[in-house]
C-alpha cells in the first residue's frame, strides 16, 4: 500500500471527530470516502496530512511513518492535501499559484517539466497562466488546486470534496481529472458528499459520525442498501 492509515483519531477538545479509522490506498488507485455533512471527512484528511495532530493512530506513506508530522513536512515527503475551498491565492497568477505547490521541488529543470505536464493535463490553465487565480471559475480553480498539488510531485494526494459548489457538468470534468491524477501512479484518497464520485472509485468507504461503517471494492459499496438509501435517494 502506498498510503496506510491505522486507528486514526482526531479530537477537538472533548469532541471526537474521527474515531479510529483504517484506510488503505494503493498507487494509481482511487479510494472514495463518502459521508454526509459533519461526518468527519475533512478532519480525517487533516489528520492524515498533519494539518491537525492526531490524538491516536498512524500514517505511513510508502512504508515511511509520517504520523504527526506538520503538513509542510508531509508534503515534502510526498503526501499533499487539496483542501476544501481550494485555497487559491486570488491575486497571484495561475502560474504563480502552481509554483507555490513546487516549493519542495528543488530542481528548476524538474519544476519546468512538471509545469509543462500540468499544462498538458489542464489546457485551460495554460490558456490562463497569466490571469489572477481569483478570476477563474470554481471548476477552473479546482483544476488549479489539482495542478498545484501535482507540482509537489506527490506519491499520494488527499482531495477534500472537489465537486463542492460546482455545476453538474463541471463536477464531471473535475472528477474526470481525478482519474488522470491516479493514472500518474499517484494514490488518491478523496472524500465526498456527492455519491457521483463513487462512479470513479476503485475502493470506497462510508463515514458516519467519525467512524467508517462500510468499506470495500467500490462496486460492492455502491450496491449496499445503506448507500442507496442515504446517498442516492433510493428508498
Ligand atoms: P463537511 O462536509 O461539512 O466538511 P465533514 O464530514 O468534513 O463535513 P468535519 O468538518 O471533519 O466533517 O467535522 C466533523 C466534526 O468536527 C463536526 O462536528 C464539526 O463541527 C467538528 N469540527 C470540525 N472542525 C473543528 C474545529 N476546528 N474545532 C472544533 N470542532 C470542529
Amino acid at each position: 500500500m502506498m498510503l496506510r492509515v491505522r486507528g486514526l483519531t482526531v479530537r477537538y477538545g472533548r469532541l471526537t471527530a474521527v474515531d479510529g479509522i483504517d484506510l488503505d490506498v494503493a498507487a494509481g488507485r482511487i479510494h472514495v470516502v463518502l459521508g454526509a455533512n459533519g461526518a468527519g471527512k475533512s478532519s480525517a484528511l487533516r489528520g492524515v496530512c498533519g494539518r491537525v495532530r492526531p490524538a491516536a493512530g498512524t500514517v505511513e506513506l510508502g512504508g515511511r511513518d509520517l504520523t504527526g508530522r506538520p503538513a509542510w513536512r508531509a508534503a515534502r515527503a510526498g503526501l499533499v492535501l487539496v483542501p476544501e475551498g481550494r485555497e487559491i491565492v486570488a491575486p497571484l497568477t495561475v502560474e504563480e499559484n502552481l509554483l507555490v505547490g513546487a516549493y519542495a521541488n528543488r530542481s528548476a529543470g524538474h519544476r519546468r517539466r512538471t509545469l509543462d505536464e500540468v499544462y498538458t493535463m489542464f489546457p485551460v490553465l495554460a490558456q490562463r497562466r497569466g490571469s489572477p487565480g481569483g478570476l477563474l471559475s470554481g471548476g477552473e480553480q479546482q483544476m488549479l488546486a489539482f495542478g498545484r498539488a501535482l507540482m509537489a510531485d506527490p506519491a499520494a494526494v488527499l482531495l477534500d470534496e472537489p465537486s463542492m459548489g460546482l455545476a453538474p457538468v463541471m463536477v464531471e470534468r473535475v472528477l474526470g481529472a481525478v482519474r488522470g491524477i491516479a493514472d500518474r501512479g499517484i494514490a488518491v484518497l478523496m472524500v465526498e458528499q456527492n455519491a457521483t464520485a463513487l462512479g470513479l472509485a476503485d475502493e470506497a468507504s462510508v463515514m458516519e459520525r467519525g467512524k467508517l461503517v462500510l468499506g470495500g471494492p467500490a462496486a460492492d459499496v455502491v450496491d449496499d442498501p445503506r448507500v442507496t438509501q442515504a446517498f442516492l435517494g433510493v428508498a
